[in-house]
């Protein structure tokens, strides 16, 4: 591994917090700032994602998302503000990292997601991190990211509900999405948050607990944030509240990631 390029005296400054931590660290913080991160989707999980990613200085971030922002995204999409209604979501979300840290690196894409060029937004990415909101999209997602070898962490929120799981479905012994959610929903394309309802601040919970397991996958190796979790899916009740974990055994027979397509 190359070691990573020393942080310049005002980054030390800026991220002096998380240096004092011995789980990051000074290795730690340089490391974030080589990574690379992909964010699928700019919505309830993607914008409180983005900023938590942001500030903990990950140095290069693409930014993918196809909608443009509506006056009912405000109460939990934590990135927008009333002047960007009407504005692409990709647009918004580079103008407000442009504001916040400009040595941070951006790509934008507002195409809609599709198995044909899901391989091109993700290409390069250390870690990808889906907050999309349909199985269709976080499938052919799942699917890239194991043909290009790249960490998945996954998280969805609806309701009360939130669920985060870190995937690594190109190594032997780990299961991906697919094992996790199946094959039914390719096909389904709904956008389950605009008919169910969502508290905003379960989706900031959500995103938070993503963006730091994200942190943890791009630490890992380098300093003792702890394991990922390969194949563990987190849910997170908002009502009792409470938290519940199990593990997703690899499927031999997966589309995504079985020992039959390799
Ligand atoms: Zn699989």
């Amino acid at each position: 591994m190359v070691p990573p390029t020393p942080l310049s005296p005002a980054r030390l400054e800026r991220f002096a917090r998380h240096i004092v931590l011995p789980e990051i660290g000074g290795a730690g913080q340089a490391t974030l700032a080589g990574k690379h991160v992909a964010l699928i989707g700019l919505g309830g999980i993607g914008s409180p994602a983005l900023q938590y990613l942001a500030a903990a200085g990950i140095g290069t971030l693409t930014l993918v998302d196809d909608d443009v922002v509506d006056i009912s995204n405000l109460q939990r999409q934590t990135i927008f503000a009333a002047r960007d209604i009407g504005h692409g979501k990709a647009v918004s979300a580079r103008r407000w990292l442009a504001n916040f840290d400009d040595a941070i690196t951006v790509e934008i894409s507002d195409q809609r997601i599709a198995a044909s060029n899901v391989a091109g937004m993700i290409d390069g990415a250390d870690l990808v991190l889906d907050g999309t909101d349909n199985f269709a999209t976080r499938l052919a997602v799942s699917d890239a990211c194991v043909a290009a070898q790249i960490p998945l962490v996954s998280a969805a929120v609806g309701r009360f509900q939130g669920q985060v799981g870190a995937f690594a479905g190109h190594m032997p012994e780990h299961s991906c999405y697919r094992c996790f959610v199946g094959d039914a929903f390719d096909a389904e394309d709904c956008d389950t948050c605009a008919e169910d309802g969502m508290l905003g601040a379960m989706a900031g919970w959500t995103a938070s607990f993503g963006a730091m397991h994200a942190i943890r996958v791009l630490l890992d190796g380098v300093s003792a944030f702890g394991d990922p979790q390969w194949g563990m899916v987190h849910l997170m009740d908002g009502l009792k509240p409470a938290m519940r974990s199990f593990k997703i055994a690899k499927d031999s027979a997966c589309r995504g990631c079985g020992v039959s397509i390799a």
